[in-house]
């Protein structure tokens, strides 16, 4: 009769499954988001993610409001307090969408059972996948672990369906079983009262909410025939810069997926079916998740645990320079000179800098994986995990063995005028291009007129690329070993 919508990665009130389903099956339906301590508490307090929820939750409070409805929303603990507002409501159910993620899985099972003990349900939906789980099996019905094959019975199962896996819910429609604000609307918390302090996301001008995910959708439409060519550039604007978007449910995935889709019938169209692959390796990876859990902490190929990274005093300052962007590997300090100034970094650079910590630094991947965790707006364990793991050649990888990046070969490659680096490494920006990739070896000559010294503007390299890789491949000699 009465039922709860708790809002939680998909802040919007559009195409929303579960919201879609609660107002199909009740008479009225409560909305609400908790800030969650469990997962408030564990971060710094400067975190431009939390600024990028108030945002986009003022923006569904009022999307809701002109629905006829409201947002609650509070601040406690979501395992105790979903359970505690559905009883102050007097709801038989709460509603919610899918999350992958274990400690999610536990909260929610945590709520399931809370709520069942007082006779109420917890009804839960996919939605920011478009298949999920064991939606896409391999022909012996078995979860794949490579992406190509995944991709191929994805696309199958996607054309089979026609338009059934991409339409939006219809939300709209039954939009009159919102409960009307009442007494309980209270107004969002203050950045203050949740504990935090402002970031610089506004100044970053990002666009945020609803608004600013479709904002950014428009924008990358004209360009996405080409993605295909330009996403490896970071210098260049090739990508979507959705992400963020992605991760909070601030766009729907149907949409991305029924625009990409278009895209593809109109002339010129490699650069869509190119992003859609994209896509559905989002939708991999949260499958790989479903399915091997363990991969949160360990290898997802168990043999490469049989790997020792370098530990210790030594290993820790390493660590620390490429935290600080000060490996002397200019590309490599760029990007994470970007991703500490903007939480986001281009997916190329997310690769040369994870290769760079576990091949060249020789740390464990999940180091880095951690500090990406922190760090990105668009954060996701799944992908940040593939991601790590794909880069320590211990995940779901076609390759065989292993292959170690060339730093200074990808920096000429993919930054070849230097532009990406001299936008974060400002104090390189006078070096000619050739010597802007590799600093140590450019002429005395040129590192003067560019008004360099090196070790005091701009670091040393911390190791030689050639000796590193001679190291990683002893290294991972024990996994081959085990072959
Ligand atoms: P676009 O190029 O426009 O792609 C569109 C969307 O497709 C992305 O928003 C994302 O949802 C999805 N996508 C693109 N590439 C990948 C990929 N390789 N794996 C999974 N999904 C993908 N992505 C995250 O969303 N969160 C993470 O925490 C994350 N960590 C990563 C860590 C490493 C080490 C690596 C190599 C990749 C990681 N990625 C992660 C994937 C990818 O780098 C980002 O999704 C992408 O850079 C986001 O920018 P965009 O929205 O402009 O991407």
């Amino acid at each position: 009769d009465k039922s709860l919508v708790w809002f939680r990665r998909d802040l919007r009130a559009f195409d929303h499954a579960a919201l879609y389903h609660a107002l199909k099956q009740s008479r009225s339906v409560y909305c609400a988001f908790i800030f969650d301590t469990e997962i408030l508490d564990a971060l710094p307090r400067r975190d431009r993610r939390v600024e990028f929820i108030l945002a986009a939750l003022a923006e569904l409070g009022r999307d809701l409001e002109r629905l006829g409805g409201s947002l609650i929303v509070r601040h406690a603990a979501a395992a105790q307090e979903i359970p505690k507002l559905a009883s102050e409501l007097g709801v038989d159910a709460v509603f919610v969408n899918h999350d992958y993620e274990p400690q999610a899985i536990a909260r929610d099972t945590a709520v399931a059972s809370a709520l069942k003990e007082a006779g109420r349900r917890l009804l839960a939906f996919k939605d920011q996948a478009i298949f999920e789980k064991d939606e896409v099996l391999s022909q012996s019905a078995r979860p794949f672990s490579v992406f190509t094959p995944y991709k191929n019975a994805w696309l199958r199962k996607l054309h089979e369906g026609g338009d059934f896996f991409v339409k939006p819910y219809p939300v709209d429609a039954y939009a009159d079983r919102l409960a009307s604000p009442g007494r309980r609307a209270t107004g969002l918390p203050s950045l203050a009262a949740l504990g935090f302090e402002p970031t610089n996301l506004n100044a970053l001008g990002m666009p945020t909410g609803a608004s600013g995910g479709a904002k950014l959708l428009e924008d990358f439409l004209p360009r996405i025939g080409r993605y295909h060519e330009t996403r490896d550039f970071p210098a260049v604007k090739g990508p979507s810069y959705l992400s963020t978007h992605l991760r909070f449910g601030t766009v729907s995935i149907r949409t991305l997926a029924r625009r990409a889709l278009e895209a593809m019938h109109l002339p010129g169209s490699s650069g869509a079916a190119t992003w859609l692959s994209e896509l559905i390796w989002r939708d991999f990876y949260f499958m790989i998740l479903h399915h091997h859990p363990r991969v949160a902490t360990q290898a997802f190929k168990p043999e490469y645990d049989r790997i020792r990274w370098e530990d210790g005093e030594a290993a820790r300052e390493l660590f620390a320079a490429w935290c600080e962007a000060r490996t002397g590997y200019p590309l490599v300090d760029a990007a994470m000179a970007q991703l500490n100034q903007t939480g986001y970094m281009h997916n190329r650079l997310r690769m040369v800098t994870a290769s760079f910590l576990t091949k060249d630094l020789g740390l464990d991947w999940r180091w880095g994986e951690a500090y990406f965790a922190l760090h990105l707006n668009d954060f996701e364990l799944s992908s940040n995990n593939g991601g790590w793991q794909w880069a320590a050649s211990s995940g779901c990888d076609a390759q065989p063995y292993f292959r170690i990046f060339n730093p200074v070969t990808q920096s000429e490659k993919f930054d070849p005028e230097g532009k990406f680096i001299r936008r974060y490494l400002p104090q390189l920006a006078r070096l000619p291009n050739k010597a802007i990739h590799a600093p140590w070896l450019a002429k005395p000559a040129q590192l003067e007129a560019a008004g360099i010294a090196l070790g005091r503007d701009y670091a040393l390299p911390v190791m030689q690329h050639d000796e590193a890789r001679q190291r990683t491949l002893a290294r991972y000699a024990v996994v081959k070993k085990v072959q």
